[in-house]
């Protein structure tokens, strides 16, 4: 098959790599110039785990291409899919689907006969209707479908996500795009992940409901969690007797500084004006949304009052971690930005450190002394507070933190250490829910 792929962001560079590796013919296409230059010249301009070598592996076998042109990469093509942003529009929360319908726009006088356009981004229900609307405007005669096919994949885990799905989601009108998207994707299928083929309307939804699950999930455990530090219990043994309920699940009952990211803020907002749109309250998301707010902040407080409490002015506190989870440079609504804006309200100063977001924390965390390492942050800082559960954070080195800091305090918000080690080593020891 020969597939276009509008945006390499994090969604369209691992979605191209993963079908070229497949065995199709892709080219991605992106309007940002920096982007294509760096693809071209064989680099990845965003960290993710193994997506440089795959990358390289299908540009070399020739499978995979990158360019500025739209014109260029449509000819003769089967599908293209749009894998464009869709943030929250300034000021409501909707999301912002300008790139999207741009995309359909630019494509629309240059589609060929048969072309299955595929809305990979993340959109709320009725925007296939929309760009199916664009571009019968401007191509009347056009045989053409499209379809929804939301992506589920984890930055920092995204290659072996996409490549091993717990599902793909469909969303067709018409038979011939559901012929062409399972023919696709038909080298999964083979490897057992289901097809779950729905309405276009269905599967744009799914994607927000699944998105809002999760969230849920991380709203409830965090409540838990701090009912736990009130009645003197350990939020991992309730998660732990909770998540063996087949019906409940494991999964997502960590409790941390609240959720954050490119998809799961501006995805339940995006939801939350859905039900507005079409007058069906979604009184538990928005109960989450408020919630998750709330907490992000509060985490600084909690290291504030960690620190004693009142006024902690001239403090200094050393940050480990800054990107909203370990293994990607994605700094989109980390909780790390609240929990860092609430200490600098406290007249606090914070040093950090994160192993592959500070370049990205740069443009969003002003006023920070960005440290080499961890051990540079904590030198001569007051307490050292865990926000990002990176692998280079899990085995510090406790004797000789103790000797940097002035004062051996350690807020954990993700839970990594165990109270007794750390204690042991004469630290005071602050974790979440527990
Ligand atoms: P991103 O911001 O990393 O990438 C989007 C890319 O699209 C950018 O490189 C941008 O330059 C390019 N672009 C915008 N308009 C264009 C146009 N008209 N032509 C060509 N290129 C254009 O975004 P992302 O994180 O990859 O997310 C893309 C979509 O996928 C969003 O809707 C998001 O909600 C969804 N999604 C993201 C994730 C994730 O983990 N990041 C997971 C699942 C779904």
């Amino acid at each position: 098959m020969r597939i276009v792929m509008i945006g390499t962001g994090y969604v369209g560079l691992v979605s191209g790599a993963c079908f070229a590796d497949f065995g199709h013919e892709v080219v991605c296409v992106d309007k940002d110039q920096s982007k294509i230059d760096a693809l071209l010249a064989g680099e990845i301009p965003i960290f993710e785990p193994g997506l440089d070598e795959l990358v390289a592996k299908n540009v070399e076998a020739g499978r995979l291409a990158f360019t500025l042109d739209l014109a260029e990469a449509l000819p003769g093509t089967d599908a293209v899919f749009i894998a464009v942003g869709t943030p929250s529009r300034r000021g409501d929360g909707h999301a912002d689907l300008s790139y999207v319908y741009a995309a359909a726009e630019e494509m629309a006088p240059l589609l060929p006969e048969g072309v299955v356009v595929v809305d990979k981004s993340t959109v709320p229900v009725g925007t296939g209707d929309e760009v199916e609307r664009i571009i019968r405007e401007t191509a009347p005669d056009l045989e053409f479908s499209v379809a929804s096919n939301p992506e589920f994949l984890r930055e920092g885990a995204a290659i072996d996500d996409f490549k091993r799905p717990d599902r793909v989601v469909i969303g067709v009108n018409d038979e011939h795009a559901e012929r062409v998207l399972a023919e696709i994707y038909r080298p999964l299928t083979r490897n057992e992940s289901p097809l779950v083929v729905m309405s276009r309307r269905g599967a744009e939804l799914t994607k927000y409901a699944a998105n809002a699950f999760l969230a849920t999930k991380i709203g409830f455990i965090n409540e838990i969690a701090d009912l736990c530090e009130k009645v003197g219990a350990d939020v991992r043994d309730v998660a732990k007797g909770i998540g063996l309920d087949s019906r409940i699940g494991n999964r997502f009952l960590m409790p941390g500084p609240g959720y954050g990211g490119s998809c799961f803020p501006k995805d339940t907002l995006a939801l939350l004006k859905t039900g507005q749109d079409y007058e069906s309250p979604l009184r538990i998301i928005e109960s989450v949304v408020a919630s998750n707010d709330q907490r992000k902040r509060s985490m600084g407080r909690k290291v504030i009052n960690a620190l004693g409490g009142g006024d902690q002015h001239g403090k200094t506190v050393a940050v480990l971690g800054l990107t909203f989870k370990a293994n990607t440079d994605d700094m989109r609504d980390s909780p790390a930005i609240s929990v860092v804006q609430a200490l600098q309200d406290g007249g606090i100063h914070v040093k950090a450190y994160d192993p592959e977001g500070m370049e990205q924390a740069k443009k969003v965390i002003d006023k920070v002394t960005y440290c080499e390492g961890p051990y540079e942050a904590m030198e001569g800082a007051d307490a050292a507070v865990i926000v990002t559960e990176w692998d280079a954070f899990r085995a510090l080195d406790l004797d000789r933190m103790k000797d940097l800091l002035k004062t051996p305090l350690l807020v954990d918000l993700r839970n990594l250490y165990s109270r007794t080690d750390v204690e042991r080593h004469g630290f005071e020891y602050v974790a979440v829910g527990r």
